[in-house]
């Protein structure tokens, strides 16, 4: 069973997710380190989400992506 996370949940473990977006962007694929809230996206929200595909690779950052940049007002954190 493939595990669907969706915004705002914690990624269980470092690993490499397929980002799946509402309309207008095409999945894609980020790094996401165990633990990290799973951000919102500047252009359709809460509904994107998150599947676990396999392990983390060096590039494809979160904090990289251009829907998930670190300083949209649109991403509530944690701490
Ligand atoms: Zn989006």
């Amino acid at each position: 069973m493939p595990q669907i996370l969706k915004a705002g949940e914690r990624a269980p473990a470092d690993g490499l997710y397929r980002v799946t977006h509402y309309q207008h962007r095409l999945p894609h694929l980020v790094s996401v380190i165990g633990g990290t809230i799973l951000p919102l996206c500047q252009k359709c929200g809460d509904r994107v989400h998150f599947e676990i595909i396999g392990p983390p690779r060096e590039t494809d950052g979160l904090s990289t992506d251009r829907d998930f940049s670190d300083d949209s007002d649109g991403i509530k954190r944690s701490r």
